[in-house]
């Protein structure tokens, strides 16, 4: 535990690098809230569709309206609310309506946030700003595995996750609000040779180098 209160950290990085489980575990490890605003966008991409229109314009009526039972629906993580959650998002309307929310998540108590944007608008003042990356390939394995519980052991199947992964990252990166990009003073952890731990050690480093973590 830190020991500090209110103490931001922002996990930003590309599809299925492993932000998630970082910011899960260095939530845990420094006894702060986490926040995973993919899901926020996910959960507005999922209220779209279920409403037969099309998230590329929907505007942020869905987004204003948003509950907490949306997050907690289990079908968020399907690859068609993968493709929409990131329509969704290209929207500045969709945005500003969630910032607020992202931002007095983390205003209370402090927190571990991961998502595109955290360290370059939601939090630009975060404690610490972490970018994590990985190779397509590793990436595609992750989320197949995610889903399957197996690796792909099927190259045809793989390219389609690595297409699929490659072409919301240049969604999200391109975009004319809140692009994917790393905030000038992130640290970058490429994870392709790292399991989670190792991957949390190196995070945890980086505290400790700022004297924000004191454990060993
Ligand atoms: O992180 P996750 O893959 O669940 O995010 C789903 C989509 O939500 C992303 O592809 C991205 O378009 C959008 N997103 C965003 N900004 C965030 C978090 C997610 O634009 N802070």
């Amino acid at each position: 535990m830190s020991g500090t209160r209110r103490l931001i950290v922002a996990v930003d990085g590309p599809a299925a690098a492993g932000k998630g489980t970082l910011a899960r575990a260095l939530a845990e490890t420094l006894g702060l809230p986490y926040l995973d605003t993919g899901l926020l966008y996910r959960a507005v991409a999922r209220r779209v569709l279920d409403q037969g229109k099309n998230p590329a314009e929907c505007g942020a009526e869905q987004a204003r309206v948003l509950q907490t039972e949306d997050l907690q629906r289990d079908d968020l993580r399907a690859s068609e609310v993968d493709r929409a959650a990131s329509l969704v998002a290209r929207q500045p309307s969709v945005r500003a309506a969630l910032l607020e929310r992202q931002r007095e998540f983390g205003q209370a108590h402090g927190a571990v946030v991961d998502g595109r944007d955290i360290g370059t608008v939601v939090f630009p003042n975060a404690d610490v700003k972490l970018f994590i990356t990985a190779s397509p390939e590793v990436r595609a394995q992750r989320r197949y595995k995610q889903r399957h519980g197996v690796l792909c052991d099927d190259p045809a199947l793989l390219a389609e996750e690595v297409a699929a992964l490659v072409a919301r990252d240049e969604q999200d990166a391109s975009r004319a609000v809140s692009p994917l990009r790393p905030a000038d003073n992130a640290i970058q952890i490429l994870t392709d040779d790292l399991g989670a731990e190792a991957v949390l050690h190196r995070a945890l480093d980086v505290l400790r180098d700022r004297g924000l973590y004191s454990h060993s």
